[in-house]
C-alpha cells in the first residue's frame, strides 16, 4: 500500500510540475488527456458501438477475435497529428499520454479471449534509425493494466519493406506478402493473439501478420489500432 501512496505522490507531483498540454494545440489540460475540449470535438471515437453491443449482448455476435479490425478513433485530426509527431518526431511523452488514452477507453470487450497482445514488429534497421517501435510502447500499458501477456518478440519481420505510407493500395499489398512470421520457438498454438498497431489503413499489414499467426496455429487472431484511416483516405502509415 505505501508503494502505491508514493507512487500516487510521484504522480501528483509531475502533474504539477508538468502539467499536461494538449497533443494538438498545446494547451494546458483543464481535465484528463490527451487533447483539450476544444481538439476532442475533432476527435471521432469509435467505441460507441462496442459499448452499445457490450450493454446489450447477443448471443449470435460473431466473436471480436477473426471480425473486423478495430480502432480507438479515425486517423484525422487531433489524432493524426499526435501519432505522427510521436512516431516521426519522436514526441515521446506525447506516445506516452496516447499510451495511457488505450489503457482508459479500450473497451474491455475488445480484449474479450485474448491470450497474448503482439505488436507488429519493424524491421531491425528501422527499428535502430527510429529507436523505439511505435506499437509497443502504444499498447504495452494497456496490456500491463489488463492483466494480458505483452509479446513483442511473437512476431518477426522476415524482410525489410518499403514505407506503406509511399505506395497505392495494390503495391501495399504485394510490398508486405510473406513479410511477417512467427519468430522461432514462440508457442501460439491454440492460443488467441491480438495483433496491434498504430494505424491501419487499408489493412494488408495486419492480414500479413493474421496470416503468419494463423499459419503457426493460434486459434484466434484479432487486430486492434489506435486509429483507422477514415473511408477513402490512404496517407497513413
Ligand atoms: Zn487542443
Amino acid at each position: 500500500m505505501r508503494f502505491a501512496v508514493l507512487v500516487n505522490l510521484l504522480a501528483a507531483l509531475r502533474d504539477f510540475a508538468f502539467p499536461e498540454a494538449c497533443l494538438c494545440c498545446g494547451r494546458r489540460l483543464p481535465d484528463r488527456g490527451p487533447f483539450c475540449p476544444a481538439c476532442h470535438e475533432e476527435v471521432t471515437l469509435l467505441t460507441a458501438e462496442a459499448d452499445a453491443a457490450a450493454k446489450n449482448p447477443r448471443p449470435a455476435e460473431p466473436a471480436f477475435l477473426d471480425g473486423p479490425p478495430k480502432a480507438l478513433a479515425l486517423y484525422q485530426g487531433p489524432v493524426a497529428q499526435a501519432v505522427r509527431d510521436f512516431k516521426y518526431r519522436r514526441q515521446l511523452a506525447g506516445g506516452a499520454a496516447l499510451a495511457r488514452w488505450l489503457a482508459r477507453e479500450i473497451p474491455p470487450a475488445w480484449l474479450d479471449r485474448v491470450d497474448m497482445v503482439a505488436p507488429v514488429p519493424l524491421h531491425p534497421r528501422r527499428l535502430l534509425s527510429r529507436g523505439f517501435n511505435q506499437a509497443a510502447a502504444l499498447f504495452e500499458p494497456l496490456t500491463r493494466e489488463r492483466g494480458l501477456v505483452f509479446a513483442p518478440r511473437l512476431l518477426v519481420r522476415l524482410r525489410h519493406t518499403k514505407p506503406q505510407v509511399s505506395l497505392s493500395p495494390q503495391e501495399r499489398r504485394g510490398n508486405v506478402a510473406g513479410a511477417f512470421g512467427v519468430r522461432p520457438g514462440q508457442r501460439v498454438a491454440g492460443k488467441n493473439v491480438l495483433i496491434v498497431d498504430d494505424v491501419l489503413t487499408t489493412g494488408a499489414t495486419a492480414a500479413e501478420c493474421r496470416a503468419a499467426l494463423k499459419l503457426a496455429g493460434a486459434a484466434g487472431v484479432g487486430v486492434l489500432t489506435v486509429a483507422r484511416a477514415a473511408e477513402g483516405a490512404a496517407q497513413a502509415n
